[in-house]
């Protein structure tokens, strides 16, 4: 039996990317829509066979509590809402698919794994790019030794955000500005192809002043990363320059080029050595149902996600320190942390 999803949110991300692909999913299929607007809502719920009494508002998420065939909810809002809606789903007893960046900070995403913790629901971080073959023949490019000793990495993921209206650019519903939107895919591939955690950061960010979109949030950062062995890796990202997403791995034997490396679809993947470069190449797939089929499953058997909540609070440690670290001008040690448990 395939697992019923709620949509909370019916912004662009669930529109044009999420509603779409539950069609071809296996294992999941949307049950009811989440939105303050009803006549988006009606529209989509007769595009894809839901009646007018799927669609729920914001106040009357609770409702979902009585519907069984709701198991899982799935939380497409601006970042600060987030923790609001996990910790009211967990209530409800209902399994969490929640949007990247988990949370705000390291504090507030912690806050939601035990909320879900305690109320016995699984919670898992959308992040589509762990779930790609791309990402994973370079994350065992690296781990399988093909590159030799690996020493640099290097990621940049930039757009320009041009609306200063957006709640992108609002630091109490954003959370911060590119680091935390798409600067995070850069932090969080790192430490996915790598398999380790970061001891220490050293960051600078740019604020400009004067420009409306950039009152409240920085326009680019830069942070170095320090890896256990002496692995240094880059991150550059910015909301103030055209698209550009790259992963550069460089080791002693080889080097690794992902470029694109973060959109939907059509992602760039060479890997060089001596016997010469070599573009893996996969049968096409969708991201999202990817995501949705692996959560579904998860949900079934009872397993950890592979991209658990505990994974969106590392990568929160690792901005948050980016962003003190851009503030005081020092480097920041982090402290180690547990290893996760979960299923691939
Ligand atoms: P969006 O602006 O298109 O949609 C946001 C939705 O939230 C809208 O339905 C809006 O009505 C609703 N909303 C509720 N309260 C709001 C408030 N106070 N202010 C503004 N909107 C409010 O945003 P989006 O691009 O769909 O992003 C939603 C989430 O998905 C974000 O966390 C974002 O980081 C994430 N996202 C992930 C990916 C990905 O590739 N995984 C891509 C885009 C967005």
């Amino acid at each position: 039996k395939r697992v019923g999803f709620a949509i909370v949110g019916i912004g662009k991300l669930s529109a044009e990317e999420l509603i779409p692909a539950a069609r071809t999913s296996q294992h999941a299929y949307i049950a009811a829509l989440v939105t303050s607007e009803e006549d988006k809502g009606e529209a989509f719920a007769r595009a894809f066979d839901l009646t007018p009494d799927d669609v729920y508002s914001y106040d009357d998420f609770e409702k979902l509590a009585g519907r069984d065939d709701v198991e899982a909810v799935y939380i497409v809002l601006p970042n600060s809402l987030h923790r609001e809606y996990v910790e009211r789903a967990a209530k409800m007893g209902k399994h969490v698919l929640c949007e990247k960046p988990l949370s705000v900070n390291e504090q507030d995403a912690q806050a939601m794994v035990d909320a879900c913790r305690a109320a016995n629901v699984l919670l898992m971080t959308a992040y589509r790019c762990q779930y790609t073959p791309e990402h994973w023949a370079a994350r065992d490019a690296v781990q399988g030794g093909k590159l030799g000793k690996v020493k640099l990495l290097d990621s940049i993921h930039v757009q320009s955000e041009d609306d200063p209206s957006v709640w992108r650019l609002k630091l109490d519903l954003a959370g911060g500005g590119p680091l935390p939107d798409v600067g995070l895919y850069s932090v969080n591939i790192i430490r996915f192809v790598l398999g380790q955690e970061p001891e220490w950061v050293f960051a600078a960010l740019h604020q400009p002043e004067g420009d409306p979109r950039f009152g409240e949030v920085e326009e680019s950062v830069s942070a170095m990363l320090g890896f256990p062995g002496g692995v240094i890796a880059n991150v550059l990202t910015s909301y103030g320059a055209l698209k550009t997403t790259t992963l550069r791995v460089m080791g002693e034997e080889g080097s690794l080029l992902m470029d694109p490396a973060f959109p939907y679809d059509g992602l760039g993947l060479e890997i060089t050595t001596d016997d010469g470069t070599f573009s893996p190449s996969f049968p096409e797939y969708d991201q999202f149902s990817r995501e949705f089929d692996h959560f579904a499953q998860c949900v079934r058997g009872g397993q950890t996600p592979w991209t658990p909540g505990e994974e969106g609070v590392a990568d929160h440690r690792v901005m948050d320190a980016i962003y003190e670290s851009a503030r005081t001008g020092k480097r920041v040690e982090l402290r180690p942390v547990e290893k996760k448990d979960a299923s691939r």
